[in-house]
């Protein structure tokens, strides 16, 4: 089986009826990425870049950046690399950004909602993103959204960036794309008007978990209010994919359900674009995919979103007729 798995792994992600779905990696360091590449990954559909803003005393500088994205870019070789900028703050405070105490971390001053006041780190790492795009197919991804006037905040930056990259004569590429991730619930209803200033989305399920059912997703306390299998949350998973696709554009999913064999059928019936996960799980992914059927996998959609309670979801997710999909 794993000998199997590890033959198919560079063999494009397709049903057995023929429907694409992009397996990409989520990744953090240039180690990461070398592995998901040789697990077959078609792209990094999460590049988590904070790490190196972590564990230090002073932020990164322009040239470590650039260097380490410039590594990364090699290593995909064409292939879509989404570096996601820097998910700081909250429960993941950095010495040098006066964060300040909070009671609530997770609902803080976190992620994008930090940029403001530290512009010149954001648009710092904008530039390093840009000087990465002229190596390949970059693009960059905002998270924690929770409305559109972030991220028209965020393109204006970015356009500023790359008007002073012209200015300078320096290599990009003028049309990345910006994309945000779709980890706050209040995004499912702002979809449309998002969808002018973003090309694209990413659902970040475990924060959208976390954040939908108001249950901290490290807490084992509230672990079964956390739950992935309840109808309402894979209502709304669907609910961004038609909406998001409504509006003429690309979704994908980075968080842990992307890897979970119960929801593959799920998730790829619902018509995701990317799937993106862990370099590891990849070829058992993918060789679970190209058995899957796309019309059948669309019908049993139709048929759990009917579905009342999420102990039912389970069971069917589990039954033998839809592992057998
Ligand atoms: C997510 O929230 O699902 C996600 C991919 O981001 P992170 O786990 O880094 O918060
Ligand atoms: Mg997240």
């Amino acid at each position: 089986m794993q000998q199997q798995m590890m033959a198919g792994v560079m063999q494009p992600a397709t049903t057995c009826d023929n429907h694409s779905v992009e397996i990409a990696a989520n990744i953090a360091s240039v180690a990461e990425a070398e592995a998901a590449f040789n697990n077959g990954a078609e792209g990094i559909g999460l590049f988590r870049t904070e790490m190196s803003f972590m564990d230090r005393e002073t932020p990164p500088d322009y040239r470590e950046l650039a260097d380490l994205y410039g590594q990364v870019m090699a290593l995909a070789e064409g292939r879509p690399v989404i570096f996601r900028t820097f998910d700081i703050g909250g429960d993941k405070p950095v010495d040098y950004l006066d964060t300040g105490e909070e009671e609530n971390p997770f609902l803080g001053f976190r992620a994008v909602r930090t940029y403001p006041r530290y512009r010149d780190l954001f648009a710092m790492q904008l530039r390093a993103i840009l000087s990465a795009s002229a190596l390949g197919e970059a693009k960059i991804m905002i998270p924690m959204i929770a409305s559109v006037d972030e991220v028209i905040w965020c393109r204006e930056v970015l356009e500023e960036v790359k008007s002073a990259m012209r200015d300078q004569a320096l290599p990009f590429n003028g049309a990345i794309s910006l994309g945000v991730m779709l980890e706050i619930p209040s995004v499912l209803f702002a979809i449309s008007e998002i969808a002018e200033y973003a090309d694209f989305f990413s659902v970040g399920s475990n924060d959208l978990t976390q954040y939908f059912f108001a249950a901290d997703r490290g807490n084992s306390q509230v672990e079964s209010v956390y739950d992935n299998y309840a109808p309402s949350f894979l209502r709304a998973l669907k609910f961004a994919v038609d909406e998001v696709h409504r509006a003429g554009k690309w979704i994908g999913i980075c968080g842990e359900l992307g890897a979970s064999s119960d929801f593959l059928p799920l998730l790829v019936g619902m018509g995701f674009d990317e799937l993106s996960m862990s370099g590891t799980a990849i070829p058992g992914v993918k060789h679970t995919l190209r058995e899957l059927d796309f019309t059948k996998c669309q019908r049993l959609v139709q048929e759990i979103v009917s579905v009342k309670r999420s102990a039912g979801v389970k069971s069917a997710l589990r039954s033998p007729e839809v592992r057998a999909i």
